[in-house]
């Protein structure tokens, strides 16, 4: 795919001054534009997708969105589903579950060591979306407060305790009027 068409999709409304011969690249930053003077300086020994990403014009259509977010959700309500059907649902449908957690594609982010005040780990995410889903990841996973699904509103929340049903009190309280 021709470069500029491929950067045309990251820049629906104005492109930035971007000019390319062979491998060769030139981005012209205006002096007037500050912020963009300090984004090409800042990012100027990475690739230059991850100054364009921060870039003040940059978008991603909307239906690239949703597909993410439905893909999270996938995730989460069949992992929910899988702990809550598992004494009652047949093999075959927990086979599916498996499989479709399976799917969830781990790009794993890489690492360097910091010394701070005692030795860190600094994760290097080279996109939002990685660091979404890595989280995400982590979060689906904890044990201690696990993501969990509402009884009465439905909605995701993380839950305080390893057995929470409820978001809120006023969940609990209202689901408890129902009964
Ligand atoms: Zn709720």
């Amino acid at each position: 795919m021709d470069t500029l068409a491929y950067m045309k999709l990251f820049f629906p409304f104005r492109m930035p001054d971007f000019h390319k011969r062979g491998i060769e690249s030139i981005w012209n930053v205006s002096g007037e534009d500050r912020a963009e003077a300090a984004l090409s300086m800042t990012f100027r020994n990475d690739p230059r997708a991850m100054a364009m990403s921060f870039m003040r014009n940059y978008g991603e259509p909307y239906e690239w969105l949703t597909e993410a977010f439905l893909d999270w959700a996938f995730t989460f309500v069949s992992t929910y589903l899988y702990y809550e059907d598992r004494d009652i649902a047949d093999e075959h449908t927990l086979n599916l579950y498996r499989k479709g957690l399976a799917c969830f594609e781990g790009n794993a982010p890489t690492y360097h060591l910091s010394l701070q005040e005692h030795p860190v780990i600094v994760w290097d995410f080279h996109s939002l979306m990685l660091a979404v889903k890595f989280l995400f990841s982590v979060k689906l996973t904890n044990a201690k407060n696990p993501m969990r699904m509402c009884e009465h509103c439905r909605m995701a929340f993380y839950a305080q305790r390893a057995d929470s049903r409820f978001c809120s009190a006023e969940c609990r309280n209202k689901a408890s009027k129902k009964s």
